[in-house]
């Protein structure tokens, strides 16, 4: 289920970032923790009372020029509106009204969405009353919180809940298409793949307006099969701006995979493949969602017969945390092997679905253990008394043992793959949990 996005807003030094900081708390979620992707916080998990939403902090990014730091923070703000469905527009409670503070509630106002006015700063009692003069921003109640003492987190907290309450009721049942998002850094051909799909005859094309986020969901029919084609359209309107905001694109890829069960990753194939390449496709391999390496603008580049066998392993290089991901090779532009798409969607979807019996699996374990001995330390052995497919969508898989200290990384890693190839899941990401039973 998608969480609800909040978004920080509001000029710099108001206190943003000490509020994130302050609701995340030592909680926060790592947002990418595959290996060599940098260590973001501008977006993480929050919880309040067992409601989860997804919290964006617009003051934690560095200026791209210098110069206009009020232009730079406008264009922060309204991305993250864009996203969000819920605004807390932070002010100073202790500087007081500033014409700042108008630009951004006038900003805010614009884009029909639910705010919250959150005054920072307020430190102590007998300060609350620096809070009245932001009714005259016109954005309603404001609410007196210190960020830093942590006075009125609670009541912000359950304001911030109250307003997107709606969002954790809504049924996104007996809608059995499969939602396919797509992602790819700036200009890997992402629009020119969705409006290729779209002019394809024999697709069956509607849009499917009012969903809950910005984005236009696109109904796709192939081969018999429906599909919900997830792109963020409503961000493209402004699209030369937020290009140039690098980790708004990782913001927005975010959003698309959690709504998603597979991912479509594009790649410049003109280019060969980026760092940037392989923190997207992470985004996918971190929630488990089955992944298409697609490889698009094929037509550009010119190929002698190993071409292809090189992009293939620079991929496999880079991206060698997914290495069960399906790779092909397409133009958007000319519409070569679109169809390949579709195939290899299919593929992926049975792949991730499928289950292997109790039985099979221990009968596999039986065989992984005494080709290779588990571990020991300070003379007590791992032992592995059984294992289980418990879930599908992705695979995954609970083993019961002895002692879970005794489980090495590397040993989990060699039952890991043994289970892979024995049982062929290329296309999709297993999960695999460690369990103690005395
Ligand atoms: P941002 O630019 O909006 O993200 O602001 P920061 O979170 O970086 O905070 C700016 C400054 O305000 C820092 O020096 C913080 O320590 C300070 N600050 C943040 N919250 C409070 C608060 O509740 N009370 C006081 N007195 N200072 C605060
Ligand atoms: P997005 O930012 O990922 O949505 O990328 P766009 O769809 O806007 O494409 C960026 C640029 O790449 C445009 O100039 C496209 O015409 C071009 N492009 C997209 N797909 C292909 C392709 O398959 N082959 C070639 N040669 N160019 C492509």
């Amino acid at each position: 289920m998608p969480k609800p996005i909040v978004a920080v807003v509001g000029r710099p030094n108001v206190g943003k970032s000490t509020l994130f900081n302050k609701l995340v708390g030592e909680r926060i979620a790592i947002v990418e923790d595959t290996p060599g992707v940098t260590r973001d916080r501008i977006i993480a998990d929050a919880e309040w009372q067992n409601h989860h939403f997804t919290l964006i902090d617009t003051g934690g990014i560095e200026p791209h020029t210098k110069d206009d730091i009020l232009l730079q923070m406008r264009v922060q703000a309204e991305v993250a509106i864009d996203m969000a469905d819920l605004i807390v527009l932070m002010v100073d409670g202790r500087e007081g009204m500033t014409s700042s503070d108008l630009e951004v509630a006038n900003m805010i106002r614009k884009h029909d969405k639910d705010v919250l006015l959150a005054v920072n700063k307020v430190d102590s009692r007998n300060l609350e009353n620096n809070a009245y003069e932001f009714y005259n921003l016109g954005i309603g109640e404001p609410l007196a919180i210190s960020a830093e003492q942590g006075l009125g987190l609670g009541d912000l907290l359950d304001e911030i809940i109250n307003h997107v309450k709606r969002y954790y009721d809504e049924e996104e049942t007996d809608d059995d298409r499969l939602k396919v998002a797509v992602i790819g850094k700036p200009n890997v051909g992402k629009s020119t793949l969705i409006n290729k799909i779209l002019g394809e005859e024999r697709l069956i094309v509607s849009d499917i307006p009012g969903t809950t986020r910005d984005a236009v969901d696109t109904s796709v029919r192939y081969d018999g099969e429906d599909y919900v084609l997830i792109d963020t359209a409503g961000l493209r309107r402004k699209k030369k701006i937020y290009e140039d905001i690098e980790r708004y694109s990782i913001v927005r890829a975010i959003a698309a995979v959690e709504r998603s069960q597979v991912v479509l990753v594009l790649i410049d194939g003109s280019q060969g493949v980026t760092e940037q390449d392989a923190k997207i496709a992470g985004i996918a391999h971190n929630r488990s969602i089955p992944s298409i390496i697609i490889v698009n603008k094929w037509d550009a580049v010119e190929k002698d017969n190993k071409t292809m066998k090189k992009m293939e392993d620079d991929i496999r290089d880079a991206l060698s945390f997914m290495d069960y991901a399906p790779i092909i090779f397409i133009s958007a532009k000319t519409g070569q092997r679109l169809g390949k798409i579709f195939e290899t969607i299919e593929f992926v979807k049975s792949q991730s679905a499928k289950r292997i019996t109790t039985g099979k699996v221990n009968e596999a374990l039986a065989e992984f253990v005494m080709m290779k001995q588990p571990p020991s330390k300070h003379g007590r052995r791992l032992k592995l008394y059984y294992a289980s497919q418990v879930a599908i969508n992705p695979p995954t898989f609970v083993v019961f043992v002895n002692d879970t200290t005794l489980v090495h990384f590397s040993y989990q890693r060699y039952l890991e793959n043994k289970l892979r190839e024995t049982f062929d899941f290329f296309g999709t990401p297993i999960r695999f949990f460690v369990r103690e039973r005395k």
